[in-house]
């Protein structure tokens, strides 16, 4: 048998003395390096098992045709078709430049980054999501308000990067694939067409830390988000190939638009229906001009060649999101209740109804879950346990169960 101090590592060669611990194994020793090393191969090796889609490691992302992006978009979110080709035709063409990257040296394709104007709850960050899902890369959703300009208060713009990477189990190549979603983007915008002459903390500086990362740089991200300080350890991450999606809802632009084309703002001769299709029909003729109108400057503008916008979502609208999307609300209570084996019917009228409260209390998609939840908590509370096999929700029903909920004292504003 060897003496002490002949023993070495079996990986690597070093000596007894030269590490800090040997391990015994049947045959053989691994010191701490090798097990340190081993450890960083076998997350590499998971990491790029769970990418299938080949954004792990150095693979492509598999881009799908615009058409068939659409298709995808259309089982999840209702509506909206003209954001929706928009989105396709930039998403296909920002993949499509990634994985050619090698060909295309003569021809720079510059990358297509996204804003989207539309009311909140209008499906901004559904659309988003739901393309990352479908194109399997790391997806982040990120909050402007919460940045600050380097040097105050509040987070650096660089930890949205965090997030991405925290979404990837720090993969940073995948990650350098990946979609940022960046909502509130109007909140940053600064006050007023001019550039400001005292300091605009949370407005322009934000702007101008998104600008670098929108264009495509080395960034260093902290691992763990918050401000950057010097004895953190940072990760370098390009964002060249990083998707950017900005969203917002952009009040009050409908009036800039409408003194750009020069029609009439809208007034207070009009119903309220009329106002919305005015709203609306605006929306439509936005551009970056109105943007920059609003408070974005021309430089991140400039790296958000494409521009969007979504529609406010009428009454017809909401009840389709009730009950046609792949997981429509009402598909995931039947489920919940079929659990419990017992089979859910609810009468069309209730789904009017619960539209009607949306809209009356002006809680537009988001509050279609909350209204669905008044109705239904008794039943999912008193019913299990029980021999109910079925439950038929009736109009008689839902109102006395929405008129007993919370939701219902809410003020009409
Ligand atoms: P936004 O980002 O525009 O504020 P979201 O995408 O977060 O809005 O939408 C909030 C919720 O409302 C979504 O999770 C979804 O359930 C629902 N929703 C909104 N718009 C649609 C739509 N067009 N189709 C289907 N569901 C929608």
């Amino acid at each position: 048998m060897a003496k002490q101090n002949n023993l070495h590592c079996s990986f690597c060669g070093r000596s007894r003395d030269e590490v800090k611990i040997l391990i015994a194994g049947q045959e053989g020793h691994i010191c701490e390096n090798c097990v340190e090393h081993a450890e960083e191969i076998i997350a590499q090796e998971l990491t790029a098992k769970n990418n299938p889609a080949g954004t792990g490691g150095s693979g492509t992302v598999q881009v799908r045709k615009p058409k068939e992006i659409k298709q995808f978009l259309d089982e999840y979110v209702i509506g909206q078709d003209e954001a929706k080709k928009i989105l396709c035709v930039a998403v296909y063409n920002h993949y499509k430049r990634v994985n050619n990257k090698q060909i295309v040296d003569d021809v720079e394709i510059e990358k297509s980054n996204i804003i989207m104007v539309g009311e909140t709850g209008t499906g901004k960050t559904l659309l988003a999501k739901s393309i990352a899902r479908l194109l399997n890369v790391p997806f982040a959703i990120v909050d402007a308000t919460v940045f600050t300009e380097a040097g105050y208060v509040g987070e650096d713009v660089e930890s949205m990067l965090t997030r991405l990477l925290q979404n990837c189990n720090y993969d940073v190549t995948a990650a350098e694939k990946g979609i940022v979603y960046v909502d509130e983007i109007d909140k940053i915008a600064r006050k007023g067409d001019n550039p400001s002459i005292t300091r605009d903390v949370s407005g322009e500086g934000v702007q101008q830390g998104l600008l670098k990362m929108l264009e495509g740089t080395e960034v260093l991200v902290p691992p763990q988000g918050g401000r950057k300080h010097p004895e953190q350890k940072m990760i370098k991450v390009d964002t060249k190939n990083i998707l950017f999606i900005c969203g917002g809802a952009f009040d009050g632009i409908d009036k800039v638009i409408a003194r750009r084309i020069n029609t009439n703002a809208i007034g207070f001769s009009v119903n309220k229906d009329e106002q919305e299709h005015q709203r609306s029909n605006l929306l439509e003729f936005i551009n970056a001009q109105d943007l920059k109108s609003f408070g974005l400057i021309p430089e991140l503008l400039g790296r958000l060649p494409v521009v969007t916008h979504l529609n406010p979502l009428d009454a017809e609208t909401l009840r389709s999101i009730l009950t046609e999307p792949k997981n429509s609300l009402i598909k995931q209570f039947t489920r919940l209740f079929e659990m419990e084996g017992i089979a859910l019917t609810i009468e069309p009228a209730v789904l009017d109804f619960m539209v009607a409260k949306a809209m009356e209390y002006k809680l537009g998609a988001r509050g279609l879950r909350s209204i669905c939840e008044s109705i239904l908590t008794e039943a999912m509370f008193e019913l299990p346990g029980t021999n109910a096999t079925t439950l038929n929700v009736t109009l008689d029903y839902a109102e006395k169960m929405f008129s007993k909920s919370k939701l219902s004292a809410l003020k009409v504003a």
